[in-house]
């Protein structure tokens, strides 16, 4: 019997926690200020096509308040002292809640998702979005920040199965292991890895510019390591229209898009894609290019080439269960 190839989606849903530290965040407040709105109309995109995703929350969106004490946040929930950013991580914690700082609370936004026609995946992102392969985070931070969303999960009736490490900086799998998570998506396998600084940008860019074939996975390579883990891995970031990159048209978007799927059905193998909801803010040429990913993913089901899976979908499938 012939296994038809998987499409994944999966979306780091963090609104503001993913990128208050960086040059950038300030640019992004419009986004942050639409992102119910950019929800609402990615809801009913993937409704239309039918296309359950695995949206890895920010443990922190799945709270509707929190309070700021003694000047800090959730002192129980262990962060590390990152070398790079100076002060306490949850500085920027407004300690409020989501009526008031909306960019920091989401569990309206969880409502949105769990009232999708499509069953989608709910997954984690850690709490507050620290690096774990940074040589700052131990493991008992790790595990501290897990166990907090691991929590939050059960506090709102949702599995805890899969991980999107932020800024997919992979480590402490064993804690995963330890706290009940099945899979994870790992960084994409991509011909310009292997650079750095500048040239890891450039190489970046000619690679969105030749729309070159993303990488897909067999589906054979898709198993548990001895801790029953799964890595589910990227395959390719659908690029958002900040700075440089709104010069790369749309169409090499989409080529690039469909040049996936291609090879996947081709070799039935796995596609997986992935983006943060906030991107969609940086043109609407983004919902053009998305949806026309989708009518192909939508279309290759139909045939009966291609399913469409979630991150624990899979892992469940490799693991055998
Ligand atoms: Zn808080
Ligand atoms: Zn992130």
């Amino acid at each position: 019997m012939s296994a038809p190839a998987v499409f994944v989606l999966s979306l780091d849903t963090e609104i503001a926690w993913g990128t208050f530290d960086q040059p950038e965040f300030a640019s992004y407040a419009p986004a942050f200020d639409q992102y119910r709105a950019l929800i609402d109309r990615l809801l009913a995109l993937l409704d239309r096509y039918q296309v359950p995703a695995t949206w890895a929350f920010v443990g922190h969106l799945l709270l509707d308040r929190c309070q700021r004490a003694g000047g800090t946040t959730h002192p129980e929930v262990l962060r590390p002292n990152f070398a790079w950013y100076p002060g306490d991580w949850h500085d920027h914690d407004p300690g409020t809640d989501l009526a008031r700082d909306p960019w920091w609370y989401g569990t309206d936004i969880l409502a949105k998702v769990r009232a999708a026609t499509v069953d989608h995946e709910v997954g984690t992102h850690t709490f507050s979005h620290v690096v774990l392969g940074d040589p700052a985070c131990d493991a008992a931070t790790a595990r501290s920040q897990l166990a907090a969303c691991r929590e939050l999960h059960q506090a709102h009736g949702l599995p805890f199965d899969s991980l999107v490490f932020p800024r997919n900086q992979v480590a402490h799998l064993e804690v995963c292991a330890e706290l009940g998570l099945i899979a994870w998506r790992g960084r994409e396998q991509a011909w310009y890895e292997g650079l750095r600084g500048r040239w890891h940008r450039l190489g970046h860019l000619a690679d969105r510019l030749l729309a070159t074939t993303p990488a897909v996975y067999p589906r054979a390579q898709l198993q548990p390591d001895a801790r029953g883990l799964v890595n589910v891995p990227g395959s390719m970031f659908l690029l958002p229209y900040d700075g440089v990159r709104a010069r790369i048209p749309t169409g090499r978007r989409v080529r690039q898009g469909l040049r996936g799927l291609r090879a996947a059905v081709a070799s039935e193998g796995l596609f997986h894609l992935w983006f943060h909801p906030f991107n969609l803010g940086s043109s609407p040429r983004m919902f053009d290019a998305l949806e026309a990913i989708l009518v192909a993913v939508a279309a290759e089901q139909a045939a009966g080439r291609l399913v469409v899976r979630t991150m624990a979908q899979v892992a469940r499938e490799a693991r055998g269960e």
